[in-house]
């Protein structure tokens, strides 16, 4: 398929302004594909995973089918999470800032409601929102959804695992039939598929195959570590690789409280989701991580579906992830927007074999590294910080810096001496 361009799509030129703002210089391939079906009115079925760009899929034509003239509620987003909820309205709102008078309102548990009412009342174009607090306004009768032109059901999959079911169905059969409804999901079981017989009419079904993994930005490397040497090597690749914010993925739920427990008392910033914990308590650790104020966030398959965090620095599997599938969405949570990530690998035993699944089905090899010893560590800071030189070298603009230096060499130091001080700093650092 010939690479298109955001000229290609039927959008108007404020959207197309906006998305040059924000720099998208080019769709991605799941916008590629349900662009043109959902901008034309079809129903579509979205599937492509985490990080693949569902939300502007989405997202631009339900700013197009807005009629601002109406301050009636015309559109609905339906999100699994309060957090995927704001992020969906963060998304929305950069891709209309060119767009005046449109209100996009967000409604979710844990807000008080009286004030979601009087943003209500004073008329909102686009409601996003939790399965559980729309039904809560539909019955109190402060949402009116006659007339809604287009529903998105977004991480589909995700809200029926969180028993969604019947509320989203509910709040469908309060829209009008003749709306065109939008679907994305990252998988698409049986469950799905009869949810959308039941509520899509003619849905093109569009999939994106999973070969991102190529993405020469995040580099992969895998080590053998058995149990008690893995949180040893934790905190050494933390160290050598000078890591401020890391998403560490294990397989259960207990395994995740246990190495929070253990970074703790190491005195890491650690904290931990999974799908044990509240709703409200998983909001406040994402919000903490999502600030830096939390370095490292240790989660379960689960519960960190669907969250984009701009800077996570590495993905640490842990655990080997029992499912081909996760390895690729964990670590596609890493060297997001054109930035370098890791993705490490502790790999204990048997697991090996697990991994070699792995590498088969996303058709590369994962490299393997010894654990460093202590002594190691140095010499592989130094190599690193030496690569970072390079890189900026041949990157960046280094004329002020390099006038700076000169004044050091007119006052007598040659330069090797003042670019191996800076190593030292910056090896200390
Ligand atoms: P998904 O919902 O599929 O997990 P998102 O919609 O959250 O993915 O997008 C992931 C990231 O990619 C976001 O930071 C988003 O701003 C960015 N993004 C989306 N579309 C593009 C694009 N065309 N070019 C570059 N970045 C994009
Ligand atoms: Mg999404």
């Amino acid at each position: 398929m010939e690479q298109l361009s955001f000229d290609d799509f039927e959008i108007s030129k404020e959207i197309k302004k906006a998305v040059q703002e924000i720099g998208f210089e080019e769709p991605t391939p799941i916008q590629a594909l349900a662009l043109p079906e959902a901008l034309a009115g079809h129903d579509i079925i979205g599937q492509a995973q985490t990080g693949t760009g569902k939300t502007a899929a989405f997202g631009i034509p339900v700013l197009e089918k807005i009629f601002i003239g109406d301050k009636s509620p015309q559109a609905i987003i339906i999100c699994p999470t309060r957090e995927l909820s704001l992020q969906v309205a963060e998304e929305l709102g950069r891709l209309s800032s060119f767009m005046s008078k449109l209100h996009i309102l967000p409604v979710y548990g844990g807000q008080p409601i009286g004030r979601q009412i009087r943003v209500l009342n004073k008329g909102a174009h686009i409601i996003i929102g939790t399965p559980g607090r729309l039904i809560d306004h539909i019955e109190r009768g402060t949402l009116d959804l006659s007339g809604i032109e287009i529903v998105v059901l977004d991480e589909a999959d995700e809200m029926l695992d969180m028993g969604f079911r019947d509320d989203i169905e509910k709040i469908l059969r309060e829209t009008p039939t003749k709306r065109q409804t939008l679907l994305f999901s990252a998988t698409i079981p049986k469950t799905i598929e009869r949810l959308a017989k039941k509520y899509q009419k003619n849905p093109k079904k569009l999939r994106v195959a999973q070969n991102i993994i190529t993405a020469p930005e995040i580099e992969q490397i895998y080590y053998e570590a058995r149990e008690h040497l893995k949180l040893e090597l934790f905190t050494r690749l933390m160290d050598i690789y000078d890591l401020n914010l890391v998403l560490v993925f294990c397989n259960t739920k207990r395994r995740v409280d246990y190495l929070v427990r253990d970074l703790k008392s190491r005195g890491y910033d650690a904290d931990g989701i999974h799908g044990d914990m509240r709703q409200s308590q998983r909001d406040k650790v994402m919000n903490k991580f999502r600030q830096g104020k939390v370095e490292i966030l240790v989660a379960t398959d689960v519960a960190a579906r669907g969250i984009d965090v701009p800077d996570v620095e590495a993905v640490f599997n842990y655990d080997v992830p029992n499912d081909n599938e996760y390895y690729v969405h964990r670590i596609g949570r890493t060297g997001r927007a054109g930035k370098t990530g890791y993705a490490f690998t502790f790999v204990a035993g048997k697991e090996i074999y697990k991994l070699r699944d792995i590498q088969k089905y996303i058709k590369s090899k994962i490299k393997q590294n010894k654990i460093p010893t202590v002594k190691e560590m140095k010499t592989i800071k130094s190599g690193l910080i030496l690569d970072r030189v390079k890189k900026v070298i041949e990157k960046n603009n280094l004329d002020k810096d390099i006038n700076a230096v000169e004044t050091l060499i007119e006052s007598g130091y040659n330069s090797i001496d003042v670019a191996a001080a800076l190593l030292k700093m910056l090896k200390e650092e």
